[in-house]
């Protein structure tokens, strides 16, 4: 058992306890609200089939972009390629100047980076755990996985399975599902909610061209979705920023689909330079703008050609090259998405209170609902103002 949790006793015929809250789930949304209700006196429950808030620790390289400095809330949610009008609603509530607030209250000091990214200053994701964790100690901990949730009158009756076998049952009158993207959804099937299938999002892309991994070409564009960014070549194919931002975009893409970019997309003249070193191989002249090993990738056999010998025709398709440069995707790389999109239909969720429109008091915060945003904070500022939301209600309703 986690240190400083006390545990809970599961009982064979669960009595009715009034006002009791079960989050599912121990990651950012449901410590959170958690926290929130803690905080108004509640008593809560969290259960987790692992440890609390350890989906935390890997966060921003493990030092935890937790928001982004987007102060409007209409613009804050046109980083979410789905769930934008949703949150209108939520972000209006409880956006980055309410998230800001609420580390300095947590006392963890933030600092915004000049791409916007708001990190803890201690840069140290395991720091922003423990001091969450220290102030949700009141809550009661069940490392159980939840298998079922079951209407019952005034409440919902939860199932779990723990670790050592057998079943058990609780009894909530409130229950706030916090299970994340990455889960299984199957304990929802007999409240018939509708989950859209989750898919893989921020995740680097399969594709079908070799170029030397571990290359980062900075500032490309892509011709598709007119956007510039950073692209990594790996050993399957591309990562990186701007790639992240395409499969998020194009998560419900079928494979295979081509994309296309602008690898330079400044002024470059190649014959000047071509004219300017004559004597040089043409793999020393693209090296001017590309690393030498992508350079040589880029012109196969005419890499060590002297420019004095390279005529109009291969000028043009080198250039064509560079700035057309195609590839096709057929998947994304497994294990690497950092969140997935798809969850909960949101059509079954009142944004104002983040409640099942069909279940009076049973809540979908965080990841487990079909919103996912970009990389840059989004995706936490999700967990924390959904998480808001709904204590608030519960607050309100109980
Ligand atoms: C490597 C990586 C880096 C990331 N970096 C960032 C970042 O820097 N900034 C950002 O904004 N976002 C980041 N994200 C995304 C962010 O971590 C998630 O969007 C966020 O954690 C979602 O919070 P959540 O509480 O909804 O779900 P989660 O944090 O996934 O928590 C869900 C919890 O539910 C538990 N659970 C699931 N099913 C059950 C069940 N049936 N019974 C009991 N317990 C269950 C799980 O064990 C887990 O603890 C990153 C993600 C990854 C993978």
């Amino acid at each position: 058992m986690e240190q400083g949790f006390k545990k809970a006793i599961p009982h064979p015929n669960p009595p009715r306890r009034r006002g009791n809250v079960a989050i599912i789930g121990g990651g950012a949304a449901g410590c959170l609200c958690a926290y929130f209700l803690i905080k108004a006196g509640y008593e809560v429950t969290v259960f987790d089939k692992g440890s609390p808030l350890a989906t935390l620790l890997p966060t921003g390289g493990g030092r935890c972009n937790l928001a982004h400095a987007e102060y409007d809330f209409k613009e804050l949610a046109k980083n979410y390629p789905r769930g934008e009008k949703f949150l209108y609603s939520v972000f209006s509530r409880f956006s980055t100047y309410d998230t800001i607030a609420l580390f300095e209250e947590l006392e963890i000091k933030t600092y915004t980076q000049e791409n916007g990214r708001i990190f803890p200053t201690s840069n140290s994701a395991k720091e922003v755990r423990e001091k969450i964790l220290e102030r949700i100690k009141k809550t009661e901990f069940v490392k159980e996985k939840v298998t079922a949730i079951e209407v019952v009158e005034g409440g919902y009756k939860i199932i779990s399975s723990p670790s050592s076998g057998g079943k058990n049952s609780y009894f909530f009158s409130h229950v706030v599902v916090a299970t994340g993207g990455k889960s299984s959804f199957d304990f929802l099937r007999k409240l018939n909610i509708k989950i859209i299938p989750p898919v893989p999002s921020l995740v680097g892309l399969n594709c079908d061209i070799k170029m030397p991994a571990g290359i980062v070409l900075k500032n490309v564009l892509s011709k598709d979705l007119n956007i510039k960014d950073d692209i990594l070549f790996t050993h399957f194919g591309v990562s990186g920023p701007l790639i992240y931002t395409i499969s998020s975009i194009k998560a419900r893409e079928k494979f295979p689909y081509k994309l296309s970019f602008d690898l330079y997309s400044f002024e470059f003249e190649l014959q000047k330079l071509l004219n300017l070193y004559p004597h040089k191989d043409f793999k020393n002249i693209l090296s001017e703008i590309f690393p030498l090993n992508f350079a040589k990738a880029i012109l196969g056999e005419f890499a060590e050609i002297k420019a004095c010998k390279i005529d109009g025709r291969t000028r043009d398709y080198i250039l064509n090259k560079v700035h057309n440069f195609e590839l096709t995707v057929t998947g994304t790389n497994k294990g690497e998405e950092t969140v997935s999109a798809g969850g909960v239909d949101l059509s079954e969720i009142n944004p104002k209170t983040m409640d099942a429109k069909k279940y009076p008091n049973l809540y979908f915060i965080g990841e487990v609902l079909d919103i996912d945003g970009f990389c840059g904070g989004f995706n936490l500022q999700n967990a924390w103002s959904t998480a808001f939301v709904a204590a608030e209600n519960i607050k309100l309703s109980n």
